[in-house]
């Protein structure tokens, strides 16, 4: 998923060693399930329109997925894998793709074709990115791993994308940095939460540069371009990381006034996002139930 994970946790001596072990070993088979290109993968045969029944991660992966592009009208998709491979992020050569190519990759995408049950049929190719859901899944899984093996407490983090459990000993809270979009290495804010996950899309984490224009890795499925929405990060709070990271990467899409009235809307949710003047907006249940964020002022322009 091109990132590092680390897990933190609390729990008996004799218990550690092996619940991390196998914490790890869920998010790498994740990994291997989520991949589109992976030659005889479920998602590898729907994308040659060879037909296939997905269950199992992939069936719930996908679930969320879809529950997040029908509710934000598709500003979350799933399906720009084509579009996402012409650009190249995640590879060693992002690159302007040609506009032409962009218009038929965009063209055959939509999430809309995805069929109710995911039951594809042959004859329906369908080229899968799932990299805005499947980091979130990945630490779910290995927080599901950690509580079968007996563990208390504890924070599986993916690259930012990270979930929490238990009550953290001592402290009872867990304090997660949120990134200034302007100068990554310092924080805009700090949230505290008790349990639960924590997703941030922003334009600063994957981009490259060409002609001066900085083209980052978070697509508008309407153009097929790098989202501009007036968004420079969010950063979601959810029960869940897989809802937490879909719900992150459509925020970003949908821009500072849609992006924050789904948050808002979505039942157990809540958001802090940053604008591209560098304004914090935040959901109006920050502050209560337990999830507060404080603000950094700036060091450094
Ligand atoms: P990160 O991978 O940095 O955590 P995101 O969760 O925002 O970031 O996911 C961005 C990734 O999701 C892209 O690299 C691409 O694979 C995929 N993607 C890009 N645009 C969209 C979109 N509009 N809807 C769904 N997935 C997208
Ligand atoms: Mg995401």
């Amino acid at each position: 998923m091109g990132t590092l994970v680390d897990v933190v946790l609390y729990a008996d001596r004799e218990v550690a060693p092996e619940a991390a072990g196998q914490a790890f070993e869920r998010v790498l088979r994740v990994e291997a399930e989520a991949h589109p290109s992976k030659e005889g993968s479920p998602l590898f045969q729907v994308r040659q329109g060879k037909g296939a029944k997905i269950e199992g991660d992939l069936a719930r992966i996908l679930e969320t997925a879809m529950k997040v592009s029908r509710a934000t009208s598709g500003a979350f998709d799933p399906t720009l894998g084509e579009v996402v491979h012409l650009w190249g992020f995640g590879r060693d050569d992002p690159h302007l793709p040609d506009p032409g190519e962009i218009a038929q990759a965009l063209d055959k995408a939509g999430y809309n074709q995805v069929p109710v049950g995911q039951n594809f049929p042959e004859g329906q190719d369908i080229w899968f990115d799932l990299g805005g859901v499947a980091k979130g899944y990945a630490v779910d899984e290995a927080v599901r791993a950690l509580k079968e093996a007996g563990v208390k407490a504890g924070i599986v983090n993916a690259g930012g994308d990270l979930r929490s459990f238990g009550v953290r000993p001592r402290r009872g809270y867990w304090k997660i940095g949120v990134q200034d979009p302007d100068n990554p290495q310092e924080l805009a804010g700090v949230l505290e939460i008790k349990e639960g996950a924590v997703a941030t899309s922003g334009d600063y984490q994957r981009y490259f540069e060409e002609g001066g224009i900085r083209y980052h890795h978070i697509l508008d499925p309407a153009t097929g371009y790098p989202a501009q929405s007036g968004l420079r990060g969010t950063t979601v709070i959810a029960p869940d990381g897989a809802t937490a990271d879909a719900l992150a990467t459509a925020a970003f899409v949908m821009g500072p006034e849609k992006g924050l009235a789904l948050l808002e809307r979505w039942e157990g949710v809540e958001g802090v996002l940053i604008t591209d003047d560098g304004t914090i907006l935040t959901t109006s249940g920050i502050g209560e139930g337990g999830i507060r964020f404080e603000r950094r002022e700036k060091t450094s322009d």
